[in-house]
């Protein structure tokens, strides 16, 4: 593991090989048997205990994420402490996990919601602490045992965690971290029978592959992949208020985040104000050692991610930049990008790093068609006064989350998810934790 702000070597983390992964899947399948028949109310109580072990942790796994993933500090407190709140939330789950009576003849029909077995939880280098979580957290809640892979290049908070629910008094092989490699336990987790379903995140070629595995045993996938959303900027926005929050929209975790509106629509009769409002927003936007807790931004993940963001500049129109720090760690400046066309690679293509690329439009038809013209839909925002618009434009945008003067994208309590190749189902909010069941049918006859 590096530390990305400084390129020093953290430590290392033995990756399992395929018989470990399997000895985890099969341990987490033998302890199925009795977490699945836990009281609700006492898997509830371990869930709330887990949450509170884990606030008890917040600054340590806020430490190791600021070092191992240089995220800004600020960002990795928000991160634990989500964990912790999504723990809270789902840990009302198991005692109102309510099926239905259905109205038949000759009898009583009800319906229960049965857990699937072990879930595993697949998970990217850019947000691992909330993703983990919102894998693992319903699918735990809502009886199922879960094995967990982070990405490569961040396994030390899932470890830390992992380690967490055990003093929090979850069983063992309830909750089981196994670090390693996508083709290899990854590919496991798709492959290994025991493993019901697989919860993924991640980019959409990789997504799509597993959606192929999954098929030969029918087995259920979530799936949350890439984007290039929107921000849609209307002229009778509050373009001060637009304009100030546009950098954090896509700058934040140095725009390695699938919700990062990384294309900036701007009605053409506000297009030179609304720019000379963002230059001084984004050379103002503060790129500096993620552990200080002034910091706005931190390094890229990796010198291999630096390379693939620079090469999305390097021939592009530069509108103006934000500044970095000189020196080792693998830093990268704000950057704005008027695009020349749609076929530009970078108004294209997720770029994931702090790069938005611009472009005006003429009317609301004009900036829907615009912002659809993606193959993604994950996120977006859009600004505007008046209300019917903003409705209106809400329905038209083809994405999962969007949020009309903000930019917000995930709150625990709402649905997440992307349409079109951004994704398949929903995390979060009161809907989720279903996703992590299958619906049994019972029919009791009552007829002599
Ligand atoms: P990635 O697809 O390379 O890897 C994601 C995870 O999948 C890692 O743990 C990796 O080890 C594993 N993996 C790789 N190959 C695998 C295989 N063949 N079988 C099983 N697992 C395999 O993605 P990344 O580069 O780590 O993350 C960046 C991508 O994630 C971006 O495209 C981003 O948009 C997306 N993302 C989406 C969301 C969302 O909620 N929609 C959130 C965060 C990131």
């Amino acid at each position: 593991m590096i530390n990305p702000a400084t390129g020093s070597v953290l430590t290392s983390v033995p990756g399992m090989g395929l018989e470990e992964t399997d000895a985890a899947i099969e341990r987490a399948h033998k302890a199925f048997e009795s977490w699945r028949t836990v009281a609700p109310g006492d898997r509830a109580r371990l869930l709330r205990r887990f949450a509170a072990v884990v606030d008890a942790h917040l600054d340590e796994l806020a430490d190791l994420e600021v070092r191992n993933s240089g995220h800004t500090i600020g960002n990795a407190k928000w991160e634990a402490g989500n964990v912790r709140d999504v723990l809270d939330y789902y840990a009302g789950a198991p005692e109102r996990l309510s099926g239905r009576q259905i109205p038949v003849a000759g009898g009583i029909d009800i319906t229960v919601h049965e857990p699937l077995g072990v879930v595993g939880v697949i998970v990217p280098w850019n947000f691992p602490m909330p993703i983990a979580g919102w894998g693992f957290v319903p699918a735990l809640a809502a009886g199922n045992t879960v094995v967990l892979k982070p990405a490569e290049l961040t396994p030390l908070t899932a470890l830390l965690l992992g380690e967490l629910a055990l003093e929090a008094g979850l069983p063992e092989g309830v909750f089981t971290v196994v670090p390693g490699k996508g083709s290899v336990v990854g590919q496991r987790f798709v492959t290994h029978p025991a493993v019901r379903k697989v919860c993924f995140t991640g980019s959409t070629d990789v997504g799509k592959a597993i959606m192929a595995g999954a098929a030969d045993q029918v087995k259920r996938v979530t799936l949350e992949l890439g984007g290039k959303s929107a921000n849609i900027v209307f002229a009778d926005a509050d373009l001060e208020k637009a304009a100030a929050s546009t950098p954090s929209s896509v700058f934040d975790n140095a725009g390695q985040d699938c919700c990062a509106r990384s294309r900036l629509l701007i009605q053409d009769s506000v297009y030179d104000e609304f720019l000379a409002l963002l230059e001084p927003a984004v050379r103002a936007f503060r790129v500096e050692d993620p552990s200080r807790p002034t910091a706005e931004m931190g390094p890229l993940i990796s010198a291999a991610q630096r390379r693939s963001v620079s090469a999305y500049v390097d021939d592009a129109d530069v509108a103006f930049r934000g500044t970095s720090p000189d020196g080792p760690g693998w830093w990268f400046s704000p950057t704005v990008l008027l695009a020349r066309s749609t076929d530009d690679r970078h108004w294209r293509e997720e770029v994931f790093g702090p790069v938005l690329s611009v472009l005006p439009f003429r009317d609301e038809q004009d900036a829907v068609r615009l912002a659809n013209d993606t193959e993604y839909g994950l996120s977006g925002s859009l600004w505007t006064r008046d209300v019917g618009r903003a409705l209106r434009v809400s329905r038209a945008v083809e994405t999962g989350a969007l949020s009309v003067n903000s930019h917000s994208s995930v709150r625990y309590w709402t649905p997440f998810g992307g349409m079109k190749q951004s994704g398949l189902g929903r995390e979060l909010g009161p809907d989720a934790l279903l996703s992590f069941t299958d619906v049994k049918n019972v029919f009791i006859a009552t007829e002599d």
